[in-house]
């Protein structure tokens, strides 16, 4: 079979996956996808590029899939809270079983152990053994439809399933009980190794289906009757559950990690930002190392950014109503916008982004079609009013720096504007050796009227956009749904270096602002055009961008990026005018060196540069004086040795090239 006639088998066989994982025929779907997966590696990923029509398919198969997958693990995990419930009664028969769902990580089972003994962390281990000696038995778990009066007789000392199973009946749905044990009988209260009262998600055959499982105890919490606290408080036992145990260890180890590299932490520690009880939470305030990080990273992107030919514009923080009135954002922003009343009674408000602004600086003048694209970029600070329980670190804060810009520009500049953005946020992402994917957001054509223009338009950019991709051989998957209102965006996913994916930049067509602020260009015809607004972030926020970086990085800014680069160490007394005079002609040449006299012990300096994680030092003892020869000594150990001069001209090369 030729390779296009392979890829469209394949879409076919597709169609018989998609309508399984509709029906939730599991065994069915397994079948199917192994087979496609086997055809998929063969043919398709070399030699088949679908049409619209195939992706639209295959993008369903990819969401529905991963539903299900989740699903499934989902299934087990709720599973495993059964089988904790299981093996909590037989080692404390006195604990009253509530609530055990199925978490993110794995699952947790909450109990009321009054009356009797409360495990403690050391029993965790006895626990879990327990569970997988029970398990061996779980052969099969079976649904049963019971009646109030027989669930309540079941559980009549259990007050929390009482109360659980008259909510039930008062709402009307069916009382179930699960039960496990033995398979080929019909389990019932009586002959089951474990009943509990639940509405279902689990796994049919447990000894089999969690065999591959990794699952273990993780830890025990208070946590109240329902979220209440007017309730009594009970005890909850975290387990953690993976499809494996590999994913298991690279969860754990993960974790690790990234509480190590945590932005909050590192930020504290390398001295970045600062935030202030008087200022206000989510309002970050910058340190002198974190400015030149942030300096730094805006130059990098500014200087990218010329290369296309950008031009900076400046614009005030607020702006009168009128402005947010006619782009939509009064209404569109109402609760997210910081309003300010003037003395004559006047309403402002602080900007929440931008774009509105700037059309103003375009409208300025008419502009000839020789003129276009005009492109307007502004590292500028935006606010918006977050619920303060939401603040924390970075990550979400109430003043956003973004690296903002609008390309105002014709229908058929739309491509190679993009194109253009593109390679700067290729270039950004590549020096920190981050791994790119983006996705394509489309809009859904079944959903026409949450957007704005008519479909031939949306047709036309998807298009170009989607040509983009596959010009460029970019990791790329479509998100059918995922446009703005206005137009639709390829947003790009960065894993960093611990696996996690952040959603960084974004690069979005808009056929709106255009309209709403009537901004047009006289075409080759002396006559009005309208034209189309691109807006792109290539860090998406600084403050973001920064957290990000910092636990990508751990810490460990490359030289070009380290608010200090270099920390220039005399050993003793008598080294120090030599050192400093070392350290004078770094500053010379640009290089942000420190110097560290001997009013600290040497080892307690050398230390110090550790912590504040700086890229290089350098020792200066008798043997440098001596010979010349300084020792450049990099966080990671190496060891560098060169001369005055040639030190230098490293230095000077690897902040030029902005080498990691
Ligand atoms: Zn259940
Ligand atoms: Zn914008």
């Amino acid at each position: 079979m030729g390779p296009r006639k392979a890829g469209f088998f394949i879409i076919s066989q597709l169609d018989t996956i998609i309508k399984n994982l509709e029906l939730k025929q599991t065994d069915a779907v397994r079948g199917a996808q192994t087979k496609w997966n086997e055809l998929y590696e063969q043919y398709y990923e070399r030699h088949f590029v679908p049409g619209n029509k195939e992706m639209r398919r295959l993008s369903k198969f990819c969401i529905l899939n991963t539903i299900m997958n989740k699903e499934e693990l989902n299934h087990i995990r709720h599973t495993l809270s059964h089988l904790l419930a299981s093996a909590i009664r037989e080692l404390y028969p006195h604990a009253k079983p509530t609530l055990g769902p199925a978490i993110d990580t794995g699952f947790y089972y909450d109990f009321d152990f009054d009356g009797g003994d409360k495990p403690a962390p050391k029993d965790l281990q006895k626990i879990e053994q327990k569970m997988r000696e029970l398990l061996k038995k779980w052969e099969s778990m079976q649904r049963e439809v019971v009646t109030d009066t027989q669930a309540l007789a079941f559980f009549k000392n259990n007050p929390y399933k009482i109360e659980m199973i008259t909510d039930i009946a008062k709402g009307g749905s069916p009382i179930t009980f699960y039960h496990s044990g033995a398979s080929g009988d019909t389990l019932t209260t009586e002959n089951a190794l474990f009943t509990d009262l639940c509405e279902g998600g689990h796994v049919e055959t447990p000894n089999k289906e969690l065999r591959e499982v990794a699952f273990k105890l993780d830890r025990i919490a208070g946590a109240y009757w329902r979220g209440d606290e007017n309730n009594t408080m009970l005890t909850r036992i975290y387990g953690l559950a993976f499809e494996n145990k590999d994913a298991l260890v690279t969860y754990e180890t993960n974790l690790e990690e990234a509480k190590k590299r945590d932005h909050r932490k590192l930020g504290k520690e390398l001295d970045l930002f600062t935030f202030s009880e008087l200022v206000g939470p989510g309002l970050p305030l910058w340190t002198p190392r974190g400015s030149i990080l942030r300096h730094e990273l805006d130059t990098y992107i500014w200087e990218l950014r010329k290369k296309h030919g950008y031009t900076r514009v400046a614009i005030p923080h607020i702006t009168k109503k009128d402005l947010y009135v006619t782009s939509g954002h009064w209404e569109k922003f109402a609760d997210e916008l910081f309003k300010v009343a003037t003395r004559e009674g006047k309403e402002y408000a602080l900007k929440p982004m931008n774009c509105p602004h700037h059309t103003q600086i375009f409208a300025r003048k008419p502009h000839s079609y020789r003129e276009m694209p005009q492109r307007y970029a502004e590292t500028t600070m935006v606010y918006r009013d977050e619920q303060s329980g939401e603040l924390g670190g970075l990550t979400r804060v109430l003043s956003i720096t973004q690296d903002d810009s609008h390309v105002f520009c014709r229908s058929n500049q739309v491509k190679e504007e993009f194109n253009k953005i593109w390679d700067i946020v290729d270039t950004l992402y590549s020096t920190f050796n981050f791994k790119l994917r983006v996705r394509l957001s489309f809009h859904d054509p079944m959903t026409m009227e949450k957007y704005l223009g008519d479909t031939k338009v949306w047709g036309n950019s998807e298009k170009a956009l989607k040509e983009i991709a596959i010009e460029r051989k970019a990791d790329y998957f479509e998100g059918i749904g995922e446009a703005a209102m206005y137009g639709p965006k390829l947003d790009f996913m960065a894993t960093d270096s611990i696996g996690r994916e952040h959603q960084v930049a974004t690069i979005q067509l808009d056929m709106n602002l255009p309209e709403r602020f009537d901004l047009s260009c006289i075409n080759e015809q002396g006559e009005s055009e309208r034209i189309v607004m691109i807006h792109a972030a290539i860090m998406g926020s600084i403050e973001r961008f920064t957290a990000v970086l910092i636990e990508h990085l751990a810490g460990n800014f490359p030289l070009w990026l380290a608010p200090i680069q270099l920390r220039v160490l005399p050993i003793a007394e008598a080294h120090q005018k030599y050192a400093k005079e070392l350290f004078d002609k770094l500053a010379q040449s640009q290089i942000r060196a420190e110097f560290r006299d001997t009013g600290e012990s040497f080892g307690k300096r050398v230390r110090a540069s550790k912590v504040d994680k700086v890229p290089y030092f350098i020792c200066i003892g008798d043997k440098e004086i001596e010979t010349g020869i300084l020792r450049l000594e990099a966080h990671d150990g190496t060891v560098i040795e060169k001369n005055i001069d040639d030190t230098l001209a490293f230095l000077t090369e690897k902040i030029k090239e902005r080498s990691l």
